[in-house]
This record gives structure tokens, C-alpha cells and sequence, in this order.
């Protein structure tokens, strides 16, 4: 009769609701259990962005937008990073070694470091000096 038949589509439509929502799980989009005082009108919150979304179809457009690619992308290298074993002690001495040899090249010695810094702090009294007196977007070359 018509309650069976009424029954029998609102199961449906609980069923299809299960299955989107399984779909928004997969891009961290999660029902909230209680909406938020700021937020009372809005159904789902989007964990990677930390967004509010209104309901389904806000959901499904969420996860079209260019940002929350991006942050999707970004979380999954996060957990494939978190993922990783740990390095063994020969992988960490020889990333040691790597960068030990790298400073011993490459690298500078306190004294070329403080006057690097003493060029750096004159430029810096020279650049506030010159500029004193100018509104900012001028044209510094003069
Ligand atoms: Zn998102």
C-alpha cells in the first residue's frame, strides 16, 4: 500500500544518502553532528579546508573547487610523507656525511658571516635613509 511504497522510498533515499556521504568522506567532507552556533544552518564541514558547508549540493560543488583540490593534494603528500618507515642508522649517517661535506664546501666561516651581516645592516641604514621622506610606490631610482 501507499506506506509500504513510502517506506520503501524513504530507505532509498536514506541508502543514497549513506553512499554520497561515503563519497564526501573520501574528500574529508564530514556531516557535523551538531552544527555550530555561528553556523546552524550548515550540514557538512570540510576537514581539509576547515569550511561549512550548507548541504549536499553546496558538498559536491566543494569538491570541484580549485582550493580544495589543492588542500586535498597537499594532505595526501602529508600522509604519504607520515607514511614513510623510518631511515635505518646507515641512511642517517650518510645523509650526515652528505651534509657535513656540503658545509665543509660550501659553506662560509663566521668571519665572511659577520661581515656579510655588517654589509647587510649598512644597506639597510643606507635603503631607510634615502627612503625617509618618500610616500611608499615612488620611484626609488633617482
Ligand atoms: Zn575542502
Amino acid at each position: 500500500g501507499e506506506e509500504a511504497r513510502l517506506a520503501a522510498e524513504e530507505a532509498e533515499q536514506q541508502l543514497g544518502l549513506r553512499q554520497v556521504e561515503e563519497r564526501l568522506h573520501r574528500d574529508h567532507i564530514h556531516r557535523v553532528a551538531k552544527p555550530s552556533p555561528e553556523y546552524p544552518n550548515y550540514q557538512y564541514l570540510c576537514k581539509v579546508c576547515s569550511v561549512h558547508i550548507e548541504n549536499v549540493h553546496g558538498a559536491y560543488k566543494h569538491i570541484k573547487e580549485k582550493r580544495h583540490k589543492k588542500n586535498m593534494t597537499e594532505k595526501q603528500e602529508e600522509t604519504e610523507l607520515r607514511a614513510l618507515p623510518a631511515p635505518s642508522a646507515g641512511q642517517l649517517r650518510a645523509v650526515d656525511a652528505a651534509v657535513m661535506e656540503t658545509a665543509r664546501q660550501q659553506g662560509i666561516s663566521e668571519r665572511d658571516f659577520e661581515v656579510r651581516t655588517s654589509v647587510v645592516a649598512r644597506m639597510e641604514e643606507v635603503i631607510k635613509t634615502r627612503l625617509s621622506g618618500r610616500s611608499p610606490g615612488c620611484d626609488i631610482i633617482s
